[in-house]
């Protein structure tokens, strides 16, 4: 599964969703800006891709078309732009965003909704200590053993 996140969804979201997770540079400038001090763990999860210009193009004659153009941000356009690209699921929380999405078939989901959060909360358990681990790492930072994923319940 591909995923494409806005801003707003790495602002909020708890956890990475599993598969492969990309973002256009600018995303990750619009977080700089505002001083989100989590800026390397993130670019270390994403990769970081730029949409083609014919893929923009695609997204501006949209935007035309539903009349988002005026509320759409230079970003949003590349978030968008590179979904349709990679034939990802887009996760945002911006209404234009969803809106422009479900009129050139970019399959999205909204950030608020439960499933997806639901979905999202995944914890890792060493299988020596027991530690509860937020990410998924190769071994326990604590005692080297090997996680294990597991829903949690909260
Ligand atoms: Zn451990």
């Amino acid at each position: 599964m591909r995923w494409v996140l806005d801003t707003s969804a790495l602002f909020l979201l708890q956890e990475m969703p599993q598969g492969e997770v990309y973002a256009p540079n600018g995303v990750l400038m619009e977080l700089e800006d505002h001083g989100d001090n989590r800026i390397s763990f993130l670019s270390e999860m994403i990769t970081l891709r730029d949409p083609s210009s014919i893929s923009l193009e695609r997204v501006d004659r949209g935007a035309r078309e539903t009349g988002d153009d005026a509320r759409l941000s230079p970003v949003d356009r590349e978030v968008i732009a590179l979904a349709i690209e990679l034939e990802a699921i887009l996760i945002t929380d911006d209404y234009s965003l969803q809106n422009l999405a479900t009129h050139l078939g970019v399959g999205f989901i909204p950030l608020g909704k439960k499933g997806i959060t639901r979905k999202l909360r995944w914890k890792y358990k060493c299988e020596g200590c027991g530690r509860i681990w937020s990410k998924n790492l190769s071994e326990c930072p604590v005692c080297g053993s090997s996680l294990r994923s597991f829903r949690s319940k909260k």
